[in-house]
């Protein structure tokens, strides 16, 4: 069978890494989390005081963007891969409250998705992966085989967010993770660079009543009919 890209993209939190990360499992392919590489670039910033209060040092950032390393290595333990920063794994400070109220701003700048969009498309050079994103079948891969654009209430990703955040130990409240989405969906749509937004082709995946297997097999029979 051929291998093809699939690119699904959508607003945050409605579950697009959990269902990549699930068929990209199941058919063998190698799952890249975009989000993360923008996650990690952000940490980058706060660690290195580039941001006083919400402002962004973007002048200093350009200096030092080449000197910013991502990788993706698998952890034997969970057979994911986690999310390196110049050699140190980030994987769950990048999931932080603190980065993901910074995040867009970072993610809105013009060299920094430049830089990002390079390094995602290297790693398509052999295609047989899932990435999932923002801007994954507009500007990253167009030519993508199979795109998908999940979406889902609001309220519904807050909720689900934040029982993911209370999992891992984090204190936040429901408004509080509820505005933090629709300030992040609000940047993401709106920025000039690769902003959110569903390719013409891109089959709609609304989630809203869907439960986890029953997504997961309706991707399977969109990515049984496009690959072959
Ligand atoms: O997917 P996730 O919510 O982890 O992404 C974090 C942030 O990174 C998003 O809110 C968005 O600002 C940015 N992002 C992006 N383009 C992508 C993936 C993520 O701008 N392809």
């Amino acid at each position: 069978m051929k291998k093809i890209i699939v690119a699904i993209d959508g607003h945050s939190s409605c579950g697009k890494s959990t269902m990549a990360k699930d068929l990209a499992k199941t058919i063998g392919y190698t799952y890249i989390d975009s989000g993360a590489m923008y996650r990690a670039v952000t940490l980058y910033c706060l660690e290195n005081g580039l941001f006083t209060g919400d402002e962004l040092d973007v002048e200093n950032l350009q200096k030092e963007i080449k000197d910013i390393r991502i990788s993706f290595v698998k952890n034997p333990e969970t057979g994911r891969s986690d999310t390196y920063l110049n050699g140190r794994n980030v994987e769950r400070e990048i999931r932080s409250m603190g980065v993901a109220d910074k995040v867009s701003p970072v993610a809105a700048v013009g060299f920094v998705r430049e830089e990002m969009v390079k390094q995602q498309q290297a790693m398509g050079l052999e295609k047989g992966i899932v990435m999932d994103g923002r801007d994954i079948g507009t500007i990253v891969f167009p030519d993508a085989e199979l795109k998908i654009f999940v979406t889902a209430a609001p309220e519904i990703r807050a909720q689900r967010r934040l029982e993911e955040l209370i999992a891992k130990g984090e204190n936040a409240s429901f408004e509080e993770v509820l505005h933090n989405l629709a300030k992040r969906d609000h940047i993401d749509s709106t920025r000039k660079d690769g902003p959110l937004k569903q390719a013409e082709d891109a089959v709609v995946l609304d989630n809203s009543d869907l439960t986890i297997n029953e997504q997961n097999k309706k991707l399977l029979e969109l990515f049984d009919t496009h690959s072959c």
